[in-house]
């Protein structure tokens, strides 16, 4: 685990295991509040040994969670007794599919996880006014995505929102993710801290992320200098957004692209399994005509 200071009183803890996850604290005048919990309670507990370094972990801990996606939520019961902050729609996402995904991403636990919805939700914000915390609903990644922003030292916390070098798009109101996104422009953030990058100094990840989202509704994503990495992730917003579309009835739009995603599975190295892909795919957008 990393730690890197931000600001006079932010902390940035950076995991590599099982993959690259921020969990970012505030060390409030009354409050240590807890962006995100990682894995498990070896996330938390190597966060919670820190701070006692520090002599800072006796204040009342408020902790907050981006996202219901796992790597942000497996450590919440270490707060069980605490506030956990997040939007109103995310109890729901941990009951339909909490269980479901902990079984499935099992390997990725660390420590002991027990599913731990949040219990103080809110549908727009909740400010801590004294403290110049405010935790805020930037509908993007998902549908319940919510930020965290540091009045006093200009420090967003956009959990999956900004994703390098392209975000993952799981819902389909695009132009509400680009207005979330508009709006961390408008805060004049001195950091950006992501769920899974580098701590940020300016904005220009969110205008790549921007360009990328507004581009992906108009039209087709000009691809000549896209590496397997932007293909793999590209290939799965197109994916993904066809599923959606087609789920809605919007044939048109869903066999758009799905031919977009069709064409970047025939430039990936042809296997047995692509092969079988193509044809899947080749027959979902013949239906849809
Ligand atoms: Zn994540």
């Amino acid at each position: 685990m990393k730690v890197q200071k931000v600001g006079s009183r932010g902390y940035v803890f950076t995991f590599e295991d099982p993959y690259k996850l921020n969990i970012y604290v505030i060390n409030g005048e009354e409050h240590i509040f807890i962006c995100d919990t990682g894995f498990g309670s070896d996330s938390v507990n190597a966060i919670l040994d820190y701070l006692r370094t520090l002599d800072i972990h006796s204040k009342p801990f408020i902790v907050f969670n981006s996202h219901a996606d796992y790597d942000h939520v497996w450590g919440n019961h270490v707060f069980k007794e605490s506030e956990i902050i997040a939007h109103e729609l995310s109890p729901e996402i941990f009951q339909k599919e909490g269980e479901e995904i902990l079984e499935i991403y099992g390997e990725h636990k660390r420590g002991e996880v027990i599913l731990t919805p949040p219990n103080r939700l809110f549908k727009e914000k909740i400010v801590f006014k004294i403290e110049g915390v405010e935790f805020y609903h930037s509908p993007g990644h998902t549908l319940e995505s919510s930020s965290c922003f540091d009045h006093k030292e200009k420090v967003l916390f956009v959990g999956d929102n900004i994703e390098s070098p392209f975000p993952y798009i799981n819902f389909l109101n695009l132009e509400n993710y680009c207005d979330s996104l508009r709006e961390y422009l408008s805060r004049n953030a001195k950091v950006i801290i992501s769920g899974h990058d580098e701590v940020m100094f300016d904005e220009s990840l969110i205008l790549k992320n921007l360009q990328y989202l507004e581009t992906i509704q108009s039209k087709k994503i000009d691809r000549k200098n896209f590496t397997k990495q932007h293909r793999g992730i590209h290939f799965q917003n197109t994916s993904r957004l066809a599923e959606l579309l087609k789920e809605k009835g919007d044939k048109n739009a869903a066999q758009r692209y799905y031919r977009e995603a069709l064409e970047i599975l025939k430039e990936a190295e042809a296997s047995t399994e692509i092969e079988a892909e193509i044809k899947e795919m080749e027959k979902i957008i013949a239906d849809l005509a």
